[in-house]
């Protein structure tokens, strides 16, 4: 069974869960917002980062009733 899951690239620990926590994360295109990042539970290398997709989804809603305002002209 531990075989289909994946293993640490650091410790070579075999990954059963991950350590989560909030970060801040900079980007050219979203610029300064909350998200995630996911480390080893052995040795907290970090191992991926990702946004908070709540915030994603909350910015293309302003970014579209924006547009669609400007469209619409209301
Ligand atoms: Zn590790």
């Amino acid at each position: 069974m531990d075989d289909k899951k994946g293993k640490c690239p650091h410790c070579s620990e075999v990954i059963t869960k991950l350590n989560v926590a909030r970060i801040t994360l900079n980007d050219e295109l979203w610029g300064s917002k909350n998200g995630y990042s996911y480390t080893c539970p052995s040795c907290h290398m970090v191992l991926s980062a990702s946004f908070d997709s709540a915030v994603l989804i909350s910015e293309i809603q302003k970014t579209v009733e924006s547009a669609l305002r400007k469209h619409l002209r209301i």
